[in-house]
């Protein structure tokens, strides 16, 4: 298995090691850590001096994610290399049809929907090759789905108002900013453009998560 190459920023892997990030970027989170070594490293030293922080000083009333980030980050060690004795163990596998590929603990949360034909009426085309499931999770108001792309279907261009975050679970896709494989994380702020196109022979399947508003744009980027 390839190591993922696009990894979750150290806000949102402190935010997870802390406890204190949204219950469905924590999801995500998790899932990567499923095929990433480095992350799952990551986030061991930053719960270590979390714990070790929290028992020296008592968080103070009012301290937020900002103040822990300070602390921890002029704490933090370098991020180790990547050995290949340190690759990620192989989701549980199952027959030829399987969401079961897919780590825990996502697993538990996924519907059929990810082994599912597109004709089937469990996917929403949104353009030609592109789809979204018609599952869909609200966690502390973070929009969670599915996304899934055929080799070469462009998403059409589009605006967020607040972060968008995929993560993909078959195949890959790519943004200007580079090619996303397995367990790989593309984050994108609000208020930013972004294209991403298939990438890979099968269909590209992403988890998808949207804090905001997702806005179509015509060909001069204006809203539809
Ligand atoms: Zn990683």
């Amino acid at each position: 298995m390839t190591l993922p190459l696009h990894h979750p920023d150290e806000e949102l892997l402190i935010g997870y090691a802390s406890g204190q990030e949204r219950a469905g970027k924590s999801l995500l989170v998790a899932t990567h850590l499923a095929y990433c070594p480095d992350c799952r490293q990551r986030v061991a030293s930053y719960e270590d001096l979390c714990g070790a922080w929290f028992e020296e000083l008592p968080c103070p009333p009012h301290a937020g994610l900002d103040g822990l980030l300070d602390r921890m980050m002029a704490g933090l060690p370098a991020a180790a290399p990547v050995t290949a004795e340190a690759a990620p163990p192989r989701p549980a596998a199952a027959g030829p049809s399987s969401g079961r590929l897919v780590p825990e603990p996502l697993r538990s949360w996924l519907p059929e929907a990810i082994d599912t034909p597109t004709d089937d009426g469990t996917w929403r085309e949104i353009s030609r090759g592109v789809w979204l499931s018609g599952w869909e999770r609200t966690l502390s108001g973070t929009r969670i789905c599915l996304l899934r792309m055929a080799a070469d279907a462009p998403v059409p261009a589009h605006r967020h108002t607040a972060d968008e975050l995929l993560l993909v679970l078959r195949g890959a896709f790519s943004d200007e900013y580079g090619r996303y494989a397995l367990g790989d994380v593309a984050h994108y702020a609000g208020g930013t453009d972004h294209y991403a196109r298939g990438a890979s022979e099968e269909d590209c399947i992403c988890l998808f998560l949207l804090d905001g508003d997702l806005i179509f744009l015509d060909e001069d980027g204006n809203p539809l």
